[in-house]
């Protein structure tokens, strides 16, 4: 499967066969679990502001159709390639298997720089991206949901482009819309707050209080913004962010509201006064209790692995660890690993939820949704937990057992086909 070679492809099938030993998966049945069902690539040309016509290219990877649709978001950054969305979906499989969802895994991207990209270009290329991607969706199909550099509006458009295609409202096909659309109270925080929610119940298991505790989190989107209001809310210190523009430290605490206004007028956490500059490499090596990635994969690696100094890594991000690091983390008992596809999948389990009240057309309050997520949330927590305890495992290995496992019982039971 050489069109999928990709550093995050290769690191992707790396975990999937260190846990196929562990579960002593025939190695017939590895392939079909491990490759993509289906992918797509599209060219999206639209006309530019300027009066110049551009191309992109976007992706589409369906990981396996075995449990239900398939569900993932979709990514706008210009390193997107095939191989990283099939990694990606590879990880949304197993993620919505460790947490009980009736889904496959999905995920999609185009390759551009949204930041680049006026309001008008950005919404014909999502209309684009969403047109050629019609045979291949629907809401019993394949649902979309936002992913890096792509947000609510983004979704909307999708929506709309789909259902003008249809000829009715369908607002199913995606997931992380507006509310106003049928979008679901607390979608657009609940990765965050998913993630805020497990470093608390981390802290218990290796008994730090909140209070006191230092966070760093790389990455001030949407997932690294609400994770750290969320960590304030529980008494824990912000000492240091940032985004793609650079980093900010302050060893008394940033003030996150501060912080947010700047980010809202200047689109970066840059120029923020209320800190000093830092750079990226830096921030991660920071002595602090708890630290989130929460933006690109690969970025705790074998070079900074043995140099992180944290009590709790909190993987808000997909992928941020690479199989090098992961050794080099096993021998550091003293760090508590949340690994990714346990530690976001608040996400998920929210576009869930919306999708579910999206087909019912009966839609809930938010204190009904954040406390079906934490339910969903603090299982799927304890079983890793339990397992990597009682097989003297890591927490990853471990949170990918039970989601590899479900999958593979599932094929098994249904057949050579899905
Ligand atoms: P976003 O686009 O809202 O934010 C990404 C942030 O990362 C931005 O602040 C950006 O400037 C920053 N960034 C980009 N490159 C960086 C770099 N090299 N160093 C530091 N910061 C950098 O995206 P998001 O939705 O918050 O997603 C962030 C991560 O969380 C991704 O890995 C995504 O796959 C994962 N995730 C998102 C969701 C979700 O619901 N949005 C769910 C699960 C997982």
């Amino acid at each position: 499967m050489e069109i999928y070679d990709h550093p995050t492809f290769r690191m992707a099938c790396e975990q999937f066969d260190l846990v196929a030993d562990h579960l002593e998966i025939p190695p017939d049945d590895r392939a079909r679990l491990k490759y993509p069902k289906r992918s797509m690539t599209v060219a999206l040309p639209i006309h530019c502001d300027d009066g110049t016509t551009r191309m992109f290219t976007g992706y589409r990877v369906q990981h396996h159709l075995t449990l239900g649709p398939t569900k993932g978001g979709l990514r706008y950054h210009p390193d997107v390639t095939l191989g990283e969305v099939a990694a990606l979906a590879m990880w949304m499989s197993w993620k919505c298997a460790l947490t009980g969802l009736p889904y496959g895994g999905a995920k999609g991207g185009v390759a551009c720089d949204p930041r680049k990209l006026s309001l008008n270009e950005l919404e014909r290329l999502t209309r684009r991206y969403t047109q050629e991607m019609i045979p291949f969706i629907g809401e019993k199909v394949d649902v979309m949901a936002p992913d890096m550099g792509t947000n609510e509006q983004v979704m909307a458009c999708m929506m709309d482009t789909y259902s003008v295609h249809t000829g009715y409202t369908v607002p199913g096909i995606v997931t992380g819309k507006p509310v106003g659309i049928g979008g679901s109270l607390g979608r657009k925080e609940a990765t965050g707050r998913g993630v805020g929610y497990l470093i608390n119940r981390a802290l218990d298991v290796i008994g730090l209080e909140a209070t006191g505790c230092r966070a760093v989190v790389q990455g001030f989107g949407n997932v690294g913004s609400v994770t750290a209001f969320s960590l304030a809310k529980y008494g824990v210190k912000v000492i240091a962010v940032s985004d793609a523009f650079g980093g900010l430290y302050n060893e008394k605490g940033i003030d996150l509201w501060k912080l947010d206004e700047h980010v809202n007028n200047t689109k970066s956490v840059v120029g923020f006064s209320g800190a000093q500059a830092i750079t990226n490499p830096e921030l991660l090596e920071l002595p602090c209790e708890i630290l989130v990635p929460a933006a690109l994969e690969r970025q705790i690696t074998n070079d900074n692995a043995g140099k992180i100094k944290c009590r709790i890594l909190a993987e808000a991000a997909n992928g941020p660890t690479t199989p090098a690091a992961d050794k080099i983390l096993d021998q550091r008992p003293e760090i508590f690993v949340i690994p990714d596809i346990l530690c976001n999948a608040g996400g998920v389990v929210v576009s869930y939820f919306e999708w579910v009240q999206d087909l019912q057309s009966f839609f809930w309050t938010e204190t009904e949704v954040m406390d079906k997520l934490f339910r969903i949330l603090e299982t799927a927590f304890a079983q890793t937990l339990a397992l990597s305890k009682k097989q003297k495992i890591t927490m990853r290995r471990a949170a990918l057992t039970l989601g590899i496992k479900r999958v593979a019982e599932a094929k098994k039971i249904r057949g050579l086909f899905p």
